[in-house]
């Protein structure tokens, strides 16, 4: 596998490549753009340590597959097993934050939503996730008020605040933790905000996290 969890600055860091946990439906004007109604815990999914990708470089979208949509997330690089652990051991477990897009191939994922099938065939896809660099956490001043945006072709198409989360961020790595047990080289990504839509091959795409975090690529 050609990807490996970098810093910003492009320094390695020494950690497995693992699973990608992911939340559904985490801010409200996503949920209500696809017509979802608003889960009552977090609604988990995991995409498959083959679906990341680097997000600086160009990568290749499914063909003949039907309609692929971006969604820009904050992803969070976990350092240490968590296991039934609080908050607050959360986030001393946290080896980055960065930005990370759950593609998803949307007119599969209606048509097994609508069977009340899993969604893995939509999402789990070879190169599914593409992610960033990652921002060290002692760069990030705080975790429940950070500005992530989307560029699709120069026009803006979604920003939002983990400020909007319905389970902010370290609630749910907590929460995740009491379904299942995460390991160190696991990145979380905590769901998008409103504005999804298609890309296509010839795109270019271009993600920020506030000033921290910066990166462009054509498809
Ligand atoms: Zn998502």
């Amino acid at each position: 596998m050609e990807y490996a969890h970098r810093l910003v600055g492009n320094c390695l860091v020494n950690l497995p490549v693992g699973k990608v946990v992911c939340v559904g439906r985490n801010y409200a004007e996503h949920a209500k753009e696809l017509n979802n109604p608003i889960p009552d815990q977090p609604l988990l999914f995991i995409k498959p340590s083959t679906t990341l990708v680097a997000l600086e470089k160009p990568f290749t979208l499914p063909r003949g597959r039907g309609s692929v949509h971006y969604e820009l997330e904050i992803a969070v690089l976990i350092g240490q097993q968590l296991t039934c652990v609080s908050p607050q051991a959360a986030e001393a477990a946290i080896a980055g934050v960065g930005l990370g897009l759950d593609l998803t191939l949307r007119d599969l994922q209606s048509e097994l939503k609508a069977k009340g099938h899993p969604w893995e065939r939509a999402k789990s896809f070879d190169g599914a996730c593409p992610v960033s660099a990652f921002v060290p956490p002692e760069q990030i001043a705080d975790l429940h008020n950070l500005t992530l945006s989307f560029w699709l072709n120069g026009q803006l198409r979604q920003q939002g605040s983990s400020a909007q989360m319905l389970t902010p961020m370290l609630d749910l790595i907590s929460h995740i933790s009491h379904q299942f047990t995460l390991l160190p080289g696991d990145i979380v990504l905590t769901g998008t905000p409103a504005g999804v839509g298609e890309i296509n091959p010839g795109d270019t795409l271009r993600a920020q996290l506030e000033d921290k975090l910066s990166c462009s690529t054509q498809i």
